[in-house]
């Protein structure tokens, strides 16, 4: 958002909490859809380059080549290339700046999973779903099991991505429902060793228990922005959280970022930008959900391993229709 202001001649000034770039609880990866925005931005992310998904369901798995080449890329590399991109297109950068509230001044809202006081999205309903992050070393077992894959472990409830970086090392994500995580007694290292036989065991093998495993409560997968109030807007996360096993939330922040600028920059008003906006999330995000919940049913995700295993274009299908459009 800031570096596409900063590119149309604003100066915006982004306020960011955290001191030094941290590493966000994020699966790290980005869609070719998405590097295309990025490079419109004048931003050349390194990564690993991936080019196919493989998907594991209790004893299945099926593998399909994806639409486009992506990359598995660390949030500490990928968002310090962002801040560095804003600064030299003009945008100021205020680290170290916690946001209270908002104050009335039209103000871009891109606090992601976190909720700003008075502007709060509602709490999702029923089993909220938590966020997992264990970064795995690098190793040459794992980056010859990995590959050039993105890879999906569907389980009861959740589901585990895990994909290369550019350093060689593995980005482990996974999405859990609390009351599955409960059966692991709230550990979600014991979680990891209860799903973690076969497959994902063998990738789980050079693990670094010691590391600590980062987690986010409550994601409120699905949610979108139909509507807001004058001044704000929303993006990111705080437009749509799109289900994270599409891979998209990023696609989603870029592209909300550029639509805004557009809109601002026309003289238009945050209401409009919002409403159309929300038109373009609604496929990507409603398909998403639709997966995600199939996914965690376990009968529902063998059968989708299984009719990817026969037709493996239905997998380039489900990524494409699950990009952010135009
Ligand atoms: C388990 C999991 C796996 C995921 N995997 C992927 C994936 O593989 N690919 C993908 O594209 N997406 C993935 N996502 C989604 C993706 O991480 C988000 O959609 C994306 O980070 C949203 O970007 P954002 O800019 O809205 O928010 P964020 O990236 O969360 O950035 C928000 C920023 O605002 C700052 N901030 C927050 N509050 C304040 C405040 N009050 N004042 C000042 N600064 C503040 C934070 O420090 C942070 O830097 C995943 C999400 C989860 C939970």
């Amino acid at each position: 958002m800031a570096i596409a202001l900063a590119m149309a001649g604003e100066r915006p000034v982004i306020h960011e909490r955290q001191r030094e770039t941290g590493d966000a609880i994020c699966g790290g990866f980005l869609s070719w859809r998405t590097l295309a925005s990025l490079e419109r931005l004048g931003v050349a992310v390194p990564g690993h380059a991936v080019d196919h998904v493989r998907v594991f369901a209790g004893e299945m798995t099926a593998s399909a080549p994806l639409p486009g080449g992506a990359i598995g890329v660390s949030r500490r590399v990928l968002d310090r290339l962002m801040l560095l991109r804003a600064e030299a297109a003009g945008a100021g950068v205020e680290r170290g700046v916690t946001v209270k509230a908002w104050d009335g001044a039209p103000m871009f809202l891109a606090t992601g999973k976190h909720e700003l006081r008075g502007l709060m999205r509602p709490k999702a309903a029923g089993d909220p779903t938590l966020g997992l992050r264990l970064r795995l070393p690098p190793h040459p077992s794992l980056a010859r099991l990995i590959g050039g894959a993105i890879e999906l472990h569907l389980f009861d409830r959740g589901y585990v991505g895990l994909v290369a970086q550019e350093d060689g090392s593995a980005n482990l994500c996974l999405a859990v429902r609390k009351s599955r995580l409960a059966e692991a007694d709230g550990n979600p290292a014991t979680l990891l060793r209860q799903i973690g036989n076969g497959p994902l065991g063998e990738r789980l093998a050079q693990a670094d228990w010691s590391q600590p495993i980062d987690a986010i409560a409550s994601v409120p997968y699905g949610w979108r922005a139909t509507t807001t109030q004058a001044g704000v807007w929303r993006l990111g996360d705080q437009a749509a959280c799109i289900p994270s096993l599409a891979g998209e939330g990023m696609g989603i922040a870029v592209a909300s970022g550029i639509a805004a600028a557009d809109f601002w920059t026309r003289g238009m008003d945050a209401e409009p930008f919002q409403r159309a906006f929300a038109r373009r999330t609604s496929r990507p995000v409603g398909i998403a959900k639709l997966l995600w919940q199939a996914a965690e049913n376990p009968r529902f995700a063998a059968l989708g391993v299984r009719s990817i295993g026969v037709m493996p274009s239905l997998a380039a299908l489900a990524a494409k229709v699950t990009r952010i459009g135009d």
